[in-house]
């Protein structure tokens, strides 16, 4: 029950099988060859001595890249074995485990640089490390049944365990980058062992309190005055939270493990505070893009309607983390809402974070690129293309790991119902009570708004399709009703075949003028995807040009190279009717450094 692995789910040919498929034959191939150039994978061999000058000193969130970058190949390996990325990732798995001290500590940074500092320094990653490591182990045991780095993440849990919450000797009570909470729900689950979802829950319920050291690291403060308990999001315990905080890849993360403890504890409380940050995010902290976290400084969540778009930060793992939340809370409550976020944010925030042809990524997506201004108004901006590594160089693993496991986000069950909630056309099979299910979905989409569903075994239960927030109208071959978002079928025979049609057309939507950069701005959405003009494609400046509101006459024209329309939007260009051509928002920078604007001027 609850949201369908996509361990039971295949993708058929479309828009994400060809993502899946650049993501295991060039973006993980990249990341593995940026990884050994910067030495990464060799900090698991702990081999870093102190006076060893040339050599650079393995950082603190090492281990979290290594992690990722397994578990990235694991969701891949679960549906296809590669004995050449197995022999590698089991070549790191073998240092872990040799490394790991006999009481069950890890960590490629402390062992070597800082022993001294282990759990006594908390900002400084160790149990985010560690949760990240816990999800590498899981899905490598799932993908191939080898139990090794499990083993080591158990021992090192239960040295955890012992620190924090037994002898409770640590320099501080829950970790400064909350990841371990969602991981260890998973190890709770993956396991049977309660232990851990009883760590989970006392990471999550100290967090804010007194004992739960109120605020990031009071000695820090004085020094870096911005470590705030906002910006470590423990400013109140989570429970008394109404808005999202602070770093923007910590709130998300620590959200999601909180909705994972909040549901299994029926913790009503900390499930209305959730939704009241989600809503606080979704309607005034989230860009049109679904990208999070507008303040570079923190890379945190600023204000209310405070989104700059030359100088976004929306680092791509926000986008992920976001997804994170919002699928954990549709188990909370089945809505449609949910899904169509998620949609949002990875057709256009998320999606933006990888090069086309998969070798080059984005730590922060920004919506306009000016470089005239640019040269004026000094200060930091984002890159204007894609990097093949970062010295931060967390978002490629976790794009690679979002996407090889993309297959999670499509179908959800429940005691009466099976929701599709993505169009992404697949297979599924599953269990549901004592029926077995199995459920095909064909579509073309993004192409054309047809699905074609058969489903198997569902008779008696109600089949519930989501009706997307983009869509002017349906039509669907059997009689249905709406509710919470979904068109609901009622299945009654072993054997059902359903037909949808979802319409919707190129629209120019104002700009909300609640965020003062955006007024007398409108923006251009087709479906799920928000529309950009790079000035590649147009006259310069981009600034020059304007559209009406009113117009309706967009042309689309199929894109192979995006899998997905380019549009042709009527429009003046200083005062003379022109065209302004238009690319999705994902697809951006990749013909070079170009300047790129979402909000276009209102005529
Ligand atoms: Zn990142």
């Amino acid at each position: 029950m609850g949201n369908v692995d996509f361990s039971n789910v295949e993708l058929k040919e479309g828009f994400w099988l060809n993502r899946q498929k650049t993501t295991r034959e060039i973006s993980l191939p990249a990341i593995k060859k940026a990884y050994i150039k910067k030495k990464r994978f060799e900090a698991t061999e702990c081999t870093y001595k102190k006076w060893q000058f040339w050599r650079k000193a393995p950082h603190i969130f090492y281990d979290s890249d290594v992690a990722k970058f397994i578990e990235a190949w694991a969701y891949l390996l679960a549906k296809e074995r590669d004995a050449k990325a197995e022999q590698f990732i089991d070549g790191i798995i073998d240092n872990i485990a040799k490394n790991q001290r006999p009481d069950g500590y890890y960590n490629a940074h402390f062992l070597v640089v800082r022993p001294g500092a282990i759990f006594k320094h908390r900002p400084d990653h160790e149990l985010y490390c560690l949760g990240h490591l816990i999800e590498a182990a899981i899905a490598y045991h799932n993908a191939t049944g080898k139990d090794k780095l499990l083993g080591v993440v158990e021992r090192y849990c239960d040295y955890v365990e012992k620190r924090f919450l037994i002898d409770k000797d640590t320099g501080f009570t829950c970790p400064g980058h909350p990841e371990i909470e969602l991981a260890l729900v998973k190890l709770f689950k993956h396991t049977g062992k309660q232990k851990y979802f009883d760590m989970a829950k006392y990471f999550i319920y100290v967090r804010g309190t007194e004992e739960g050291d109120k605020g990031l690291n009071k000695k820090l403060n004085k020094l870096n005055p911005w470590l705030d308990g906002y910006y470590g999001q423990d400013f109140l315990p989570l429970r008394e939270q109404r808005t999202a905080e602070g770093h923007s890849v910590r709130a998300c993360y620590l959200y999601s493990g909180a909705t994972d403890v909040a549901l299994i504890e029926k913790d009503e409380e900390l499930i209305y505070a959730l939704k009241c940050i989600y809503e606080n995010i979704v309607d005034r902290r989230m860009y049109v893009t679904g990208g999070i976290g507008a303040k570079a400084l923190t890379e945190a969540f600023d204000e209310d309607f405070i989104l700059p778009n030359d100088r976004a930060y929306t680092e791509s793992c926000a986008a992920i983390s976001l997804i994170m939340f919002a699928r954990r809370l549709q188990e909370v409550e089945r809505k449609a809402k949910y899904a169509d976020l998620i949609e949002r944010v990875l057709y256009n925030g998320f999606l933006s974070g990888v090069s086309l042809d998969g070798d080059k990524f984005f730590y922060e997506n920004p919506l306009e690129i000016d470089h005239a201004k640019r040269l004026i108004h000094l200060g930091r901006y984002p890159v204007a293309c894609r990097q093949k590594d970062f010295s931060c160089s967390c978002c490629p693993p976790n794009i690679a790991r979002q996407i090889a496991s993309v297959g999670s986000l499509v179908y959800a069950v429940d005691d009466s119902s099976i929701y599709v909630d993505q169009y992404i056309p697949s297979t599924a099979s599953f269990e549901m009570g004592e029926s077995k299910i199995d459920i095909s979905l064909d579509t073309l989409f993004p192409k054309d708004g047809r699905l074609k569903l058969q489903i198997c075994g569902a008779e008696g239960k109600a089949l519930k399709v989501r009706n997307p927030e983009w869509a002017t109208a349906f039509s669907a071959s059997e009689k249905c009703k709406e509710e919470e978002g979904y068109l609901v079928f009622e299945i009654e025979k072993n054997q059902k075949e359903i037909e949808i049609s979802f319409d919707y057309a190129p629209t120019i939507i104002p700009a909300d003028e609640r965020v003062k950069t955006n007024v007398g701005t409108c923006y251009v959405k087709y479906g799920p995807f928000i529309y950009v003009a790079e000035a590649v494609d147009n006259n310069s400046p981009l600034t020059d040009y304007s559209i009406r509101t009113s117009e309706k006459a967009l042309l689309k024209e199929w894109s192979d190279d995006y899998y997905a329309y380019t549009l042709k939007v009527p429009s003046f260009y200083k005062e003379e009717n022109a065209t302004l051509n238009m690319i999705p928002y994902f697809a951006f920078a990749n013909r070079g450094e170009s300047d790129m604007y979402v909000y276009i001027n209102k005529k």
